[in-house]
Formats: C-alpha cells, sequence, structure tokens
C-alpha cells in the first residue's frame, strides 16, 4: 500500500462528532459543561487530529488509538478552560491583601448577608415603612458616615472610580494642586497624573519630590484653583530629609480661598492599627477631624470588604455626587452593599477581628508558630513520604499597597524534598484541588499560615499528604 494510501485509510477510521460523543472521557465533560460546548470542543479535536494525520504519512493509528488520541484532545482542552474559571485557593503567601488573589477574604457574617439576603430579592432600594422606592442601601452609607465621623458617604466600583468622580465633578475644567512627592503609580495601574487628565482638570504640582511646604501651596493657589489634593502614598516611601504640610495646615489654607481638600487616602484603615505593627497607615476619622472636606478609598483594603470605593464628607459634597448623572453609572449593587454593611457591622459592635483581614493582621509570631507547630505534628504522625518541613524565622506582608515599609514577623513552613525542586513543589502547589498558592525564596518553597483559615488547614494537611 502507498504512503497517501495508508494515510487516506488512517484519515477514514477518525472518529464521527457522534462517535467522539459516545466516548466515556467526553461524556463525563459533557456532564459537566452541556453537550453544545461539548460539541463544540470535540469538532476542534477532531479538526486538530485531522490534520496530524495528513500532515503526517507516519502515523498509522487503529480506529481505537484515534478515537483515544481525540478523547484526550477533549480533555486537555476543556482541562484548560476549566482553569480559567474563577476559583478558590490557599492563601500561603503571607500576603494578607494580595491584589491577584481578590484582595480580601469576606467575613462570615458578609458571606451569609450575600446569600441570605441580597442573593435573592431584597430592599436594595425599597423603604419597608412607606412601601415605595426608598434610598439605595442607607444603613451602609449611615454607619460609613458614622465609623469616619463624617456627615455622609457614597460607595462607587472601587478608589479609582471614587478618586475619577470627585475630580471631575469638583475639579473638571479648573486646576488641582498637588505635592509632587504624591504623583505617584500605585499598583495595579493606578496612576495620579492619569486619573486627573482623565477628569478634565489641570495638574498644579507644587513642592519638590522630597520637600513640600504650606507656603508652597499658598504661592501655587490661583483663580482657578477648584481643589487641593492630598494623595497617601501607599506602596511607596520616601523616607530621610522631608516634610509636607500637616491635613490642618493644608484644611486652613483651602477653606480660606474658598475651595476643597480632597484626599485620597487609598487603604482606608477604620480603625487605629499600630497595635497590628502599622504605625503610620492613616485613620479615615483622623483625615475628617483635620477638616478634610471629602476622603476616598478602597473597601477591600485594610476595611476588610469587598471591592467598592469609599467617599466620606460633608452632606453637601455628597449629596451633589449623588445627584451626579455618572453616579449612576458608578454605583455598586446589592452584592456589594450587603457584604459591606455586613463587613461595617462588625466595626460598629467593636467586633472587628471578626473581619479577616484585621483578624490576620492581629496575629503575632507566637501564634502562628504554634498553629505550625502542630499542623506539622499532624502530618507526620502519618505520613511517609519524603516531603520534609522546617521552621524558620520571616516576615508576612500586608499588600494592596498598604504599609509597604511594614514587615510582619512570622514563622514560616519551609518545604523540601528530595527529589523535586523547589519549582516543581511550588508548581505541584499550584495545580492541586483547591490550589495553594505559595512563595519561593533561597530555593525553598516557604508557606505561610497567616494567611490560611483555619477551615483550610485540614485541606492544605491533606495535599501536603499526598506528595511522595
Ligand atoms: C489602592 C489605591 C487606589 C486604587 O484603589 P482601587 O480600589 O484598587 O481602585 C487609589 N488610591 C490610593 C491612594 C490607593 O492606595
Amino acid at each position: 500500500m502507498s504512503k497517501s494510501s495508508h494515510s487516506n485509510s488512517v484519515m477514514r477510521n477518525i472518529p464521527s462528532v457522534d462517535e467522539l460523543l459516545r466516548s466515556k472521557t467526553v461524556r463525563t465533560i459533557a456532564a459537566e459543561t452541556g453537550h453544545a460546548h461539548t460539541i463544540e470542543l470535540a469538532q476542534r479535536a477532531i479538526e486538530a487530529v485531522r490534520q496530524d494525520v495528513g500532515g503526517n504519512s507516519e502515523i498509522t493509528w487503529s480506529k481505537e488509538k484515534l478515537l483515544d488520541v481525540a478523547g484526550d484532545r477533549v480533555a486537555e482542552a476543556w482541562r484548560a478552560e476549566r482553569a480559567t474559571r474563577l476559583q478558590r485557593v490557599i492563601n500561603c503567601t503571607g500576603v494578607v491583601i494580595h491584589t491577584n488573589l481578590g484582595r480580601a477574604p469576606l467575613s462570615r457574617d458578609a458571606k451569609q448577608a450575600i446569600a441570605n439576603e441580597a442573593a435573592g430579592y431584597c430592599t436594595l432600594e425599597y423603604d419597608l415603612e412607606t412601601g415605595r422606592r426608598g434610598k439605595r442601601a442607607p444603613m451602609c452609607e449611615n454607619l460609613l458616615a458614622e465609623l469616619t465621623g463624617a456627615e455622609a458617604a457614597l460607595v462607587v466600583n472601587n478608589c479609582a472610580a471614587a478618586a475619577f468622580f470627585v475630580l471631575t465633578v469638583f475639579a473638571a475644567g479648573g486646576e488641582v494642586v498637588i505635592s509632587r512627592g504624591e504623583l505617584v503609580e500605585i499598583g495595579g495601574d493606578f496612576r495620579v497624573p492619569d486619573v486627573l487628565a482623565q477628569s478634565g482638570a489641570t495638574l498644579r504640582e507644587v513642592g519638590t519630590t522630597n520637600r513640600t511646604k504650606i507656603d508652597d501651596y499658598a504661592e501655587a493657589l490661583s483663580g482657578g484653583s477648584r481643589v487641593i489634593l492630598r494623595v497617601h502614598p501607599s506602596n511607596y516611601r520616601i523616607v530621610g530629609f522631608t516634610a509636607t504640610p500637616t491635613l490642618i495646615e493644608l484644611a486652613e489654607l483651602a477653606h480660606s480661598r474658598g475651595i476643597l481638600l480632597y484626599e485620597d487616602i487609598g487603604s482606608g484603615a477604620l480603625i487605629d492599627l499600630s497595635s497590628c505593627g502599622l504605625k503610620d497607615e492613616p485613620v479615615v476619622a483622623d483625615s475628617i477631624a483635620a477638616g478634610v472636606d471629602l476622603v476616598t478609598f478602597s473597601g477591600d483594603k485594610l476595611l476588610g470588604g469587598p471591592q467598592a470605593g469609599i467617599i466620606v464628607g460633608t452632606r453637601d459634597l455628597i449629596d451633589q455626587l449623588r445627584r451626579h448623572p455618572l453616579y449612576r453609572a458608578l454605583r455598586v449593587g446589592k452584592l456589594i452593599y450587603s457584604t459591606l454593611e455586613a463587613t461595617l457591622a462588625s466595626y460598629r459592635k467593636g467586633s472587628e477581628s471578626d473581619v479577616p483581614v484585621i483578624a490576620m493582621l492581629m496575629l503575632d509570631k507566637n501564634a502562628i508558630r504554634e498553629r505550625a507547630v502542630a499542623f506539622i505534628s499532624r502530618l507526620n504522625s502519618s505520613y511517609q513520604g519524603r516531603l520534609k518541613i522546617d521552621l524558620i524565622s520571616g516576615n508576612s506582608a500586608v499588600g494592596g499597597g498598604a504599609a509597604p515599609a511594614v514587615e510582619l514577623e512570622t514563622e514560616l513552613m519551609a518545604l523540601s524534598h528530595p527529589e523535586l525542586s523547589a519549582e516543581k513543589l511550588d508548581n505541584l502547589l499550584r495545580n492541586s484541588e483547591p490550589s495553594v498558592i505559595s512563595r519561593i525564596e533561597n530555593d525553598k518553597v516557604l508557606l505561610d499560615l497567616r494567611t490560611v483559615a483555619l477551615a483550610d488547614e485540614p485541606k492544605l494537611l491533606e495535599i501536603l499528604r499526598s506528595i511522595h
């Protein structure tokens, strides 16, 4: 038989879509993702096999082998697609507010609020007293005002949206005065000068990168000035010979010229976190008390709630924002209001340690060591494999652009294995179910229990046990 006729006979044996759909592997996939999508995956797999066979006359696979190869291709395509879905992970990096891993994990109350109150019909914009349309989620905004000492509050999609919104409404067509040292880029593509440009305001830089004085601001103000902007430099610190005016000085200056002082504080700590080692993280209430007219911050950084941009300030300014047509495009939905409200309720009760971000920041090295020691002894009690775990001292990070200079002392579990490199081990963990995210330092895979929920420890134990 000639090579081309041989290849033709192989081609004739390539399974049809129907045959492929009847195979066991593909039937399992259809049960997960549905018939229609599986047909598409099957068609693509068959086309790929056809190309392989047509392009290589050496291939002499039997009918059964062709069915297997096509089935494997469907399975691989589905596995790759499934890996891109949003799925839970066990965060062993020790980075508490990990932007790539979804920032703040929600509290138990917040999760229940979504499931029990917000997921179905709810009072998002409905007043139960009158039976008519009401304000949008008033309790959430009232709690924000109460906890920050502001007159009023408004919630939008994220802090970048909040900054853009405030500058658009109050500074478009005018000048925004800002210290040169605060023209920073904050992780995840938030650049102060770009947001300003989009808002239609003009930037007026004052001072130098390390030192700006109140007189620098005073001299820069002109008839076109509308807002003095203070930006918390978040993930960036200039140390050494530095100076910047206090918020009280800036508020006096702004108000004496009839303009606004607006502060983008970023992380938005609602309470003083110095006992957790976060010594110079600004507290929103202090800014309001100092006379700042509007403060914006994120819902999912130090506050520990869902992604949101929070604006607090005077009632008049907040009302102007609420009435502005842009608000309709930036507002949040019931899932955000319910989880944010539940998170804020924990702060009001004085049980902020119910908020996972706060609880994780409060853990000290000894508590983490105790957990790690117990974890390792549980593992060793029934483990036959060759994975070795040592305890070493190290640091966790706050993350999310907060407190860049702060390193939280922790106790790390360092993994080693006679036959698996650190990269291999890290990869193995990442591809487990659920995925375990670790970090590698000095050729060791490190696991930090600070960011692992107690409820996830048994699963983590099981995953480590399965490594031989
Ligand atoms: C993080 C941060 C932002 C961006 O906040 P998002 O909620 O991620 O949009 C803006 N400004 C400052 C100062 C920040 O720290």
